[in-house]
């Protein structure tokens, strides 16, 4: 079982009717239950979860979870509110958490088969509960720094505000923090001689500089792009400072360009959250979740808050002594946004709803909306990143083999090459876009993954994707093409014509130039992957102290912009792993700026 999951054990995640102040029996007739503790599995995200639920005569008293692997920050929510919302209301008809849906469908699975073992009558249970709305109230608050969106970008700006000595709301319109920073990869670019030299890998600010511009086609704004390569390590050691561990491997991943891309000690953007989150906590931040901005406060051109609306149904406005910080991330999720905004100049044939997303579902832009209402200047709407690397399913990230494009190849369904597996994001997703169903394979071997027990980088083992259908592995090249329909000796031969060019250390059909490991260690692996939106690079327009700039060009005193929700700094293509050096440099940057500005 992974290192990076939990694994909890019997009477962790409990929930009971005992002190419950809501109805004990359900409206409907239950069936003659037969009252009885009833142990039951269902297949989670990442394994079979175990559930203990016990039944009376009357209803559902206790559901607990005796054994989970679920992924700590990701799966957190439903573990925790599933199994009592189901007690509380006697129904299975609870609402799935949004980016933990596996869970908390297998919550609901466990707690179905025991009911259906009690004899129950079960769509009695499937019954929703209607909750008695409340009627809101109106909340008014006060800090000197009100921050909108709890991902990387958000939490980086409320540590380093709070250690600026400024309080601090943070707001986020979801259950849980994260955004998409906690369903990311993970990977941080920086140069960072300590770690790359020991590697021989040579580097240099000024080598990342212009390989951010040029590989965003020199749209980038130049002062952003050389704050973010030189804040880069600096935001490293500030992480580090806090606690956060950093593998000691510096990698190149999918359209990072060079090998400067770090990884946490978890898998995807977890420890980030988590270390910035105790961090604010620590210093007396204040967090409310489940609470949407939905208005910025704009006094004599001054911001001075923002108006909200809290999922019970109050309205809150949160007054900013010092000074509002944007940090609600990008678009990718909405898609009429994407599609008015590929509009501009049809970079990408189509970004309908068939082109699916990594993105998490809050990523719909309205704050972006709000800002250009009261003036901000919002740029390069158009310029959206698709990653070659979704689940042709749902689009998430989540069930990717290959850890680095220097040690595997990309081939399409008719088993060939079709393109340099370290070239741009843009030009992989363009060139996969003209493959075949839009899909390839991501070709790997036994040197990345020694086993089928080894971890992706997205807190799964190979084993998992297999068995889940995610992925194949197979002794031979040829079983593999046939676990994946494509003809046997077609594929053989592309990873041979392959062997032989990183023998030669020349790519002469597509221009590969980094090179690892030679494909030829069993087991081999193979996994289906489509083109996905995955990050937008435009936003509102900032200076590099991360203030908001109106569309005169100047700046809109007390409002500030970090992450995703900004414009101007990636230009028409992100470098893969420069947006966790984004949120981390200008988060802390706008964190603080608005303290200082008392
Ligand atoms: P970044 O990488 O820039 O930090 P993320 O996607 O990780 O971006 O985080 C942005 C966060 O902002 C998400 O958690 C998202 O749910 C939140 N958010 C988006 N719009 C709003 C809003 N209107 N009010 C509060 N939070 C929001």
């Amino acid at each position: 079982m992974s290192k990076f999951l939990r694994k909890l054990t019997a009477l962790v995640l409990v929930a009971s009717l005992v002190g419950c102040s809501s109805t004990t029996k359900p409206k409907t007739e239950v069936g003659s239950l037969k009252a009885g503790t009833y142990t039951t599995t269902a297949k989670g995200h990442n394994n079979d979860m175990k559930f203990e639920v016990v039944i009376s005569e009357t209803g559902i008293t206790e559901v607990k979870i005796l054994e989970h692997a679920e992924t700590e920050g990701i799966a957190d929510l439903p573990l925790e509110r599933l199994p009592q919302q189901i007690v509380d209301g006697q129904t299975i008809a609870v609402d799935t958490i949004a980016g933990a849906t596996y869970t908390s469908k297998a919550i609901i699975e466990g707690v179905e088969k025991a009911l259906v073992e009690a004899g129950a009558d079960v769509e009695a249970f499937k019954v929703k509960k209607e909750e008695a709305k409340k009627e809101g109230q109106h909340i008014e608050k006060e800090a000197d720094v009100i921050i909108i969106g709890g991902g990387g970008a958000g939490l980086a700006a409320a540590a380093s505000a709070t250690q600026n000595g400024a309080s601090v709301i943070l707001i986020e319109k979801m259950p849980k923090l994260g955004g998409n920073t906690i369903l990311a990869g993970g990977g941080y670019n920086a140069v960072d001689p300590k770690r790359q030299e020991p590697l021989g890998i040579e580097d240099s600010l000024e080598l990342h500089y212009n390989q951010t511009l040029e590989a965003g086609d020199n749209k980038g704004n130049p002062e952003l792009v050389k704050t973010l390569v030189d804040g880069a390590y600096p935001g490293i050691e500030w992480l580090e400072s806090m606690g956060m561990k950093f593998q000691d491997e510096v990698i190149l991943i999918t359209g990072s360009l060079h090998k400067r891309t770090h990884s946490s000690e978890q898998a995807l953007g977890t420890d980030y959250i988590k270390v910035l989150e105790t961090e604010v906590n620590k210093n007396g931040g204040e967090i409310l979740l489940e609470t949407a901005a939905e208005e910025l406060i704009l006094e004599d051109g001054v911001v001075t808050g923002v108006k909200a609306v809290a999922e019970n149904g109050d309205t809150l406005t949160l007054n900013a002594k010092n000074g509002v910080i944007l940090a609600s991330g990008g678009f990718g999720a909405n898609v009429e946004m994407r599609e008015e905004a590929n509009a501009i100049n049809n970079a990408w044939p189509s970004l309908d709803e068939q082109i699916k997303t990594t993105n998490h579902p809050g990523a719909t832009g309205e704050v972006i909306t709000m800002a250009e209402k009261i003036g901000a200047n919002v740029i390069n709407l158009e310029d959206i990143q698709l990653l070659p690397l979704g689940d042709p399913v749902n689009g998430s990230l989540k069930g990717k083999l290959g850890k680095s494009p220097v040690d595997y190849i990309h081939v399409n369904k008719e088993g060939k090459r079709f393109v340099s597996e370290d070239a741009r994001r843009d030009v992989l997703s363009y060139a996969l876009i003209e493959q075949t169903d839009k899909t390839m394979f991501i070709i790997d071997d036994a040197d990345t993954y020694p086993s089928l027990d080894t971890d992706t980088n997205f807190a799964v083992s190979v084993r998992d994707l297999v068995d889940t259908g995610k992925a194949f592995a197979a002794d031979t090249i040829e079983e593999l093409a046939e676990m994946i329909d494509v003809d046997p000796a077609t594929l053989r031969k592309t990873i041979d014509d392959y062997n032989a060019m990183v023998d030669a250390g020349v790519d002469h059909e597509f221009g590969k130039k980094q090179f690892g490991n030679k494909i030829d260690k069993a087991p081999y692996y193979a996994c289906p992957r489509v083109p996905t939106v995955h990050h937008t690079m435009g936003g509102v327009e900032i200076n590099t102290n991360t203030e908001v700039i109106n569309k005169d060009g100047n700046v809109i005193p007390g409002l500030y912009a970090a992450g995703e929700v900004t414009g101007g700094i990636h230009g028409t293509n992100r470098v893969g792993g420069n947006a966790f050096a984004d949120i981390i440099v200008f988060g802390k940057i706008a964190g603080e700026q608005a303290a200082k500005n008392k």
